[in-house]
């Protein structure tokens, strides 16, 4: 089953590591990891690297991914409002940013979907996905599993994907067909 976001190399998911993460990044970061890796805001780790500094490396790891054309898994933890006024001021082409891990409001997502951007809802995301569908139809599913048990891994997404479908009343293999077909701009 697809899955728009992952940490375990399942073969039919939209694999992330978190080397460019604020908790994470190097002082000589690669910005070409954006290929394979996750990046953003995280306000949790601002002791770690202050917000300026992680708003600095987020712009700069943005103009590359839009200049050459990558499409971009973000992560975003407090700090809503910055990472929108970023993207506003970005003109990535519709559908090739992704911000995964979603948990916030209607409003937020009915400005993404303005700026294209889709938005990755995770296991715990089900009872809002109907909500969240109505202010941003770029939806799509994600696990963000990190533990490396398939049987596991394939239930909790399976489960995800019949708890959602049953709220936005359509079936399961359509709603992960429209995952897919959302995230093409992420097969490389
Ligand atoms: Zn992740």
């Amino acid at each position: 089953m697809f899955d728009a976001h992952c940490h375990f190399r399942t073969g039919d998911c939209i694999f992330r590591t978190g080397e460019l993460l604020p908790q994470n990044i190097s002082k000589d970061y690669d910005v070409g990891l954006v290929r394979s890796s996750e990046i953003g805001l995280d306000r949790r780790f601002s002791s770690v690297l202050s917000m300026d500094r992680q708003v600095e490396i987020l712009k700069e790891i943005l103009q590359y991914a839009e200049n050459n054309g990558i499409a971009v898994t973000l992560h975003c933890v407090r700090e809503t409002g910055l990472m929108l006024e970023i993207l506003g001021k970005m003109n990535f082409e519709p559908l090739t940013v992704m911000w995964h891990g979603f948990t916030g409001s209607a409003e937020t997502a009915a400005r993404l979907h303005g700026l294209g951007v889709i938005v990755s809802l995770g296991l715990k995301m089900s009872d809002r996905v109907a909500e969240l569908y109505r202010a941003n139809p770029y939806i799509v599913l994600e696990t963000d599993y990190e533990g490396c048990d398939f049987n596991e891994y394939t239930r909790e997404l399976e489960a995800h994907y019949e708890r959602c479908a049953a709220a936005l009343k359509m079936s399961v293999n359509e709603l992960e067909k429209r995952c897919r077909e959302l995230t093409n701009a992420f097969k490389n």
